[in-house]
């Protein structure tokens, strides 16, 4: 072979360019226990993702030569510069090309790889993204603070999506205060789109190779998309069934279905199996087709997350990384409280979702930050405890993506590098967002005594404990006030019932 082409297993883009010429190319994938064990995965994220690879290889080798090592392959090396290594030895190409790798661990492998001068190596885009990677001085300088807000509206002035000339589609650029509802009883929510894709041979072999992995997985029906075709059928429900209630219960969280109006698209995004582009452009059909069922404010809502959020965290993390990895800007420490792994907790909201992330590897943008993430947070947890779990739990966790919302956006760690102010709320918010509260162990009206919420206590005692770090920020002035309103017997009741669930954490 002439070239020896990489493909990783988040980069399964069947129209990517590279594909309309395969002669004299070997094509080359790799599952290897150097992905299986930097962190410990979600079982039904290890299934699908090598799932996916494997269909993925299995389609291509109808039209090109693809060398695919499983796992349990006698002659993989399980690590990727040694598995390449032996391929260039063995083929002896005159090339070897990748596309842009989202991880920087990735990265440096294969920036590192040692071979000789007459060998041409060649990167080249995975064509996914909206922006490119080394745009990101243009879009985000490193002298200028970065705004999300900004970004998003940068990006929809260039794709002219939802735009009217250089004015936004309705005149604003942004319908988040229409879409901060609780799920009323009365709205009833479509059972989400059930895959029953057969992984048992996967799991059979990751059993003999002893990997250690969390949560619970049927693999005789794994329920993850694992083609570009389950991707887009995903999608098209998504369009008829969710995107018409998507922002207005967005913030949503309840016990009645795990997913309410959210997508589950983002291990279809994250492994590259469909673009943002197609996503965008199918809600914005959806929206033109039918503006009467799906409006301005759900469409734009979801729109944001995409071009908005998703793009502007993978520019933060390449312009941050490798030391946004280690920032801890409330020097926490504690370990991550036992019940993140098995959600043996009295505390309704935790317990649902801690258990539905290991029974399912999904949980919704407001149960991450508000829920596991605020606590986290409140806790005092150490960011890299944080940083770990969310990177082995979530289907969708690549570290591109899970870094800046976990550190930054939800653990404030970064000191407000990405975050304005630090996401954390009392039981007062959960209540008044979720059905959680109303048959909960402990009493969210309550802020001291045995059954009184801790996210109650938890929340004075971090705003007090990071008076000297938080105080100055305007965003944070009304809640320090309020703390100041209270008197002093009250506060030091409130801090030491803080303390108490913090020294006994796991019976919480
Ligand atoms: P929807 O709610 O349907 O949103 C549509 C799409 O928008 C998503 O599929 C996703 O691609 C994109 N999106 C939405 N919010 C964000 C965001 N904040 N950042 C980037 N993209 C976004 N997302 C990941 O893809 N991988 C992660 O590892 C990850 N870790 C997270 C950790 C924490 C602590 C938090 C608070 C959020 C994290 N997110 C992560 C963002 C978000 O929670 C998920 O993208 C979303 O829940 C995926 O579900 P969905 O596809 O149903 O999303
Ligand atoms: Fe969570 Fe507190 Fe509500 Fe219980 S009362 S569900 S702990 S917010």
């Amino acid at each position: 072979f002439r070239e020896v082409r990489l493909i990783l297993g988040d980069q399964l883009n069947a129209k990517h360019s590279w594909f309309n010429r395969n002669d004299n190319v070997l094509y080359v994938m790799f599952e290897m226990q150097q992905e299986t064990n930097y962190v410990r995965h979600h079982k039904q994220k290890v299934l699908a993702f090598f799932a996916a690879m494997r269909a993925f290889s299995k389609a291509l080798a109808t039209r090109a030569d693809v060398l695919y090592l499983q796992l349990d392959g006698g002659e993989n090396l399980q690590s990727l510069t040694e598995n390449l290594n032996v391929i260039f030895e063995h083929c002896k190409p005159k090339k070897f090309s990748y596309q842009e790798p989202d991880e920087y661990r990735l990265m440096q492998q294969l920036e590192t790889l040692t071979l000789p001068d007459t060998f041409a190596i060649e990167c080249c885009s995975t064509e996914h993204f909206l922006i490119s990677r080394q745009a990101v001085d243009d879009y985000l300088p490193a002298n200028k603070a970065p705004l999300m807000e900004t970004f998003y509206r940068r990006v929809r002035k260039e794709t002219g999506y939802l735009m009217a000339g250089d004015k936004p589609t309705g005149g604003k650029w942004n319908y988040d205060h229409d879409n901060r509802n609780k799920l009323p009883d009365k709205v009833s929510v479509p059972k989400p789109l059930h895959f029953a894709n057969d992984a048992t041979d996967i799991a059979t072999m990751l059993d003999a190779a002893k990997i250690k992995t969390m949560g619970s997985a049927t693999p005789k029906q794994l329920d993850w998309p694992i083609s570009r075709q389950q991707s887009l059928q995903l999608l098209e429900a998504f369009m008829h069934e969710r995107l018409p209630y998507f922002g207005q219960y967005q913030d949503a969280m309840s016990r009645r279905c795990y997913l309410l109006f959210h997508s589950r698209l983002s291990f279809s995004l994250n492994t590259k199996m469909i673009s943002p582009k197609e996503v965008v452009e199918a809600a914005l059909s959806a929206y033109e087709e039918n503006p009467t069922l799906i409006s301005l404010a759900q469409v734009e809502g979801f729109i944001r997350q995409i071009i908005g959020w998703r793009e502007f965290v993978r520019l933060i993390y390449w312009r941050e990384m490798p030391s946004y990895k280690t920032l801890n800007h409330f020097e926490h420490e504690n370990p991550l409280p036992e019940f993140y792994w098995n959600a043996d907790t009295k505390m309704n909201c935790v317990q649902h979702a801690v258990s539905q992330s290991l029974e399912t590897a999904y949980a919704h943008h407001i149960q991450r930050l508000m829920i596991t993430g605020n606590f986290g947070l409140l806790a005092g947890v150490h960011p890299d405890a944080m940083d770990d779990w969310y990177l082995g739990i979530y289907i969708d966790a690549i570290e591109w993506v899970e870094l800046p919302n976990t550190r930054g956006m939800s653990q404030f760690a970064d000191g407000g590098l990405l975050a304005t102010k630090p996401y954390i709320s009392s039981g007062n918010y959960i209540n008044k967002m979720s059905s959680y509260c109303k048959d909960c162990y402990y009493k969210v009206s309550a802020k001291t005594g045995p059954r009184s919420c801790p996210f109650n206590s938890l929340y004075w005692h971090f705003l007090d404990k990071h008076k000297g770090k938080l105080a100055n920020n305007p965003r944070m002035g009304m809640m320090y006030r309020q703390w100041e309103k209270q008197d002093t017997a009250a506060q030091e009741a409130i801090l030491a019932q803080a303390k108490h669930y913090l020294a006994n954490i796991d019976s919480l």
